[in-house]
């Protein structure tokens, strides 16, 4: 069903949209989408860990679990400082139930440990917990969907600084239409309604966009220098 005005808008605000741009937040997604007004009449308040939170997305009702083999929520460091945030699970990934682990987590351990980090040292996640089916790209009415759990995900892991991989994870944190090239390389504050402080976030391109696409490495690695010394810095 399309939504109502009242009810899309409703969304957006228990998404935590409404904070990342000042107006007319309806003009960063389609509202023609097939959410149901059941999926937005929930409440994410009684969830305080990552375990309620696997047993609230294991219960949310998506077209896209029934496609996919496993939950893929997170992998690394529950109490790391720095949060990545990817697009979606791809087969591997669906395969062994954690994120980043084909030849794009590859990319991104290399990645890391040029900036002197480990895996285990961050916390990796991604916009959506389940395989959309052929690796597509996830449409506006999943990212919007799932975006209260990432929500929530953030509150609970609590992460000074997020590093935001490609455009999915962009368009769905800071709720903007704008190109990877015009984003990437600088910081925008991140903040939700239960979060009583502001998260530096960062934006660079997806592993996967770089593995296609080297000439792009570095942009990248000028991202990953910006992102060590932001970390130094909170530190
Ligand atoms: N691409 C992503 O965005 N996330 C993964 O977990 C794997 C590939």
């Amino acid at each position: 069903m399309n939504l109502s005005n009242k009810v899309y808008l409703q969304l957006l605000i228990k998404s935590g949209v409404h904070y990342f741009q000042k107006n007319q937040p309806n003009i960063y997604y389609n509202k023609n989408n097939n959410i149901e007004e059941s999926k937005i009449n929930f409440s994410l308040d009684f969830i305080n860990n990552i375990d309620e939170l696997i047993n609230s997305i294991n219960s949310f009702d998506s077209p896209l679990k029934k496609t996919a083999k496993n939950l893929v929520l997170f992998d690394g460091n529950i109490n790391s400082d720095l949060m990545i945030i990817g697009e979606a699970p791809g087969k591997d990934e669906d395969n062994l139930g954690k994120p980043f682990v084909g030849r794009a987590g590859q990319l991104l351990n290399k990645m890391l440990s040029a900036i002197n980090l480990k895996r285990q040292d961050v916390y990796i996640t991604n916009v959506l917990p389940w395989r959309p089916p052929n690796n597509r790209t996830p449409t506006d009415s999943e990212i919007l969907e799932f975006l209260p759990f990432l929500q929530k995900h953030i509150e609970i892991i609590k992460p000074k600084v997020i590093l935001l991989l490609g455009a999915t994870a962009s368009k769905a944190i800071l709720s903007t239409p704008l190109t990877l090239s015009k984003l990437r390389g600088k910081f925008y504050n991140y903040k939700s309604l239960n979060l009583g402080y502001t998260i530096k976030t960062l934006v660079s391109y997806h592993p996967a966009f770089l593995l296609r696409s080297p000439n792009y490495k570095k942009e990248a690695w000028n991202d990953l220098q910006l992102l060590q010394k932001k970390i130094t810095d909170e530190n």
